[in-house]
């Protein structure tokens, strides 16, 4: 079958402060979202697979200091890094992810070779960082993902006693969303020409969270999931409820048993059962048709999408 191919991502989800109005702050978000789809949109138009275009998505991601992972990465109590990610892909549901790990530079592209290997689905801490060095991936010193502007972040949280998501609370950085109450996670979702669906997740965690804590993006079913035969989903927010609302899945499983559409299942999950329990965030997803949904219950979500050969569209607020 030859469809439309499509990406969508994000850059996490949060509280817009009054900084929000600092157009050249917005602008430099809404760049690097365009750009990073535009490169992933031209690898699936050459006919690459959904899980090509995820990855690379996610590792550009990474790179860039704007969003919660890879550099840039926001720090725990104990003024370190812990980083997490996870893929999957939904022609065979094979999936992999790494948790707790701070040397690997592209956290995403380990979850991969994880994938690849196939023994295991989610490797931890040193495990996870022998791993990735046995097959040759690019190791760094923890300090790489370190940036004042997060170290700054972790000293308000902790001065206010709080674990916060990377772009939730107050914090007057000047960028759009509200730095201290946004959760920066980065992910992203793609339908390749051959109807083929993937999702990727990659996040630093929450500001000031305790040494050890692991979130929903790299355990499956909660932050990340791809079914060929309903979506793939990427989530970003409150990862503690995302992983007791087995959000991710919750959206196939919506699909798949109760019949509901990709928008129907999408809104559900964000809007009903996340918040029923203290949820806040989004995600972003697409089915196997192309539709896409990127719901938020907070006041952004840094997001773009592309679809075929369309400009892309980014967005930050609603
Ligand atoms: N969901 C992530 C976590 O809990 C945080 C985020 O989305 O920024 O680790």
């Amino acid at each position: 079958m030859k469809s439309s191919p499509v990406i969508a991502i994000h850059g996490g989800a949060g509280t817009i402060s009054a900084a929000a109005l600092d157009a050249s702050a917005a602008q430099a978000y809404h760049d690097a979202l365009r750009v990073i789809v535009q490169a992933s949109q031209a690898l699936l138009l050459k006919g690459a697979p959904a899980l090509d275009a995820v990855c690379l998505a996610v590792e550009m991601l990474e790179d860039c200091p704007l969003f919660n992972a890879g550099h840039g990465a926001v720090f725990t109590a104990a003024e370190t890094h812990e980083l997490d990610a996870a893929v999957m892909n939904g022609a065979d549901l094979r999936a992999g992810a790494v948790a707790g790990v701070s040397h690997i530079r592209r956290p995403v592209r380990a979850a991969r070779a994880v994938m690849e290997d196939g023994a295991h689905v989610l490797l931890a801490g040193a495990g996870a960082e022998a791993f990735a060095r046995e097959r040759g991936l690019e190791m760094v010193e923890p300090a790489y993902f370190s940036t004042e502007a997060r170290r700054a972040q972790l000293h308000r949280a902790q001065a206010a006693n709080r674990v916060v998501l990377d772009h939730d609370g107050a914090a007057g950085s000047g960028a759009p969303l509200d730095e201290g109450r946004k959760f920066g996670t980065v992910g992203a979702v793609a339908l390749d020409l051959a109807g083929h669906l993937a999702a990727a997740t990659s996040t630093g965690g929450m500001t000031n969270k305790r040494v050890g804590r692991v979130g929903d993006s790299p355990l499956i079913g909660a932050g990340t999931y791809a079914d060929d035969k309903r979506a793939a989903v990427s989530c970003t927010g409150t990862g503690e409820m995302f992983i007791r609302a087995a959000a991710a899945y919750d959206v196939c499983a919506r699909m798949r048993y109760a019949g509901q559409s990709l928008a129907q299942a999408a809104q559900a999950v964000v809007m009903q059962s996340l918040p029923a329990i203290g949820g806040s965030g989004g995600l972003i997803a697409v089915d196997r048709l192309g539709n896409v949904c990127m719901p938020f219950n907070t006041e952004g979500m840094y997001r773009g999408h592309a679809r075929g050969t369309d400009a892309p569209q980014t967005a930050i607020h609603r």
